[in-house]
């Protein structure tokens, strides 16, 4: 299956141009002009990433990436014009995978996204975590199922259960977790990986207050 790409832009030439390189290295195009669009196109199906311009004319990128973070693990790439050159700790912190600054080389963003697709690929299809643990991961789509029932994860959490779900019965540093977990290790406190842990039992637990989540 080819990479979905949902490219957030409202300017047609810059569009058009991510739509050709992008199409042309391979990768399946779903081009929308404004914040309102692409919050439908995200209702409607999942992406493999998000290529989205911070300018948007009813939404700021920035703002709507928060908000998408909230819902979607899906990575995103931001699009900033010069001039709006964005903090990569800012980015991160809000959970931008990469960024490129316009005008950019469409190889170059090509580049970018394949690279993310790469670091964030599955396995071929879906893959099936050991059959004594109540978890489907879909790495393609992020998502997984625990008895049956899709988790509505944020990106963290999902990495962790992830990290959890591959060794099972292994216990994790804090340390460990926040490598396999945050793209900046760095950034993150302890407390930090704490309350996503804590929110994810949380979520676990609203499944199936009967089984105790591994560790
Ligand atoms: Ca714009």
């Amino acid at each position: 299956m080819k990479p979905q790409v949902l490219l957030v832009e409202d300017e047609k030439a810059v569009a058009e141009t991510i739509v050709y390189v992008l199409t042309t290295d391979g990768c399946d195009v779903r081009w929308v002009t404004t914040g309102s669009e692409a919050r439908e196109a995200l209702a409607s199906r999942p992406f493999s990433i998000i290529v989205l311009d911070v300018g948007l004319p009813d939404v700021n990128g920035f703002d709507f990436c928060r908000e998408t973070r909230r819902q979607h693990a899906v990575p995103i790439v931001f699009l900033t014009a010069r001039g709006e050159e964005m903090d990569r700790v800012v980015g991160l912190e809000i959970g931008a995978d990469d960024y490129v600054t316009k005008p950019f080389s469409p190889r170059e963003l090509s580049a970018r996204v394949r690279a993310i697709l790469r670091r964030t690929a599955p396995p071929p299809s879906v893959v099936h975590a050991p059959t004594a643990t109540p978890f489907v991961i879909d790495a393609e789509r992020r998502r997984v199922q625990y008895f049956g029932r899709s988790l509505d994860l944020t990106r963290t959490e999902y990495e962790l259960l992830c990290a959890f779900v591959r060794r099972p019965g292994r216990v994790f540093s804090r340390d460990q977790l926040m490598d396999q977990a945050w793209t900046d290790p760095g950034a993150s406190t302890d407390r930090a990986i704490d309350s996503h842990v804590k929110a994810l039992r949380a979520k676990l637990r609203a499944v199936r207050a009967d089984v105790e989540a591994s560790e």
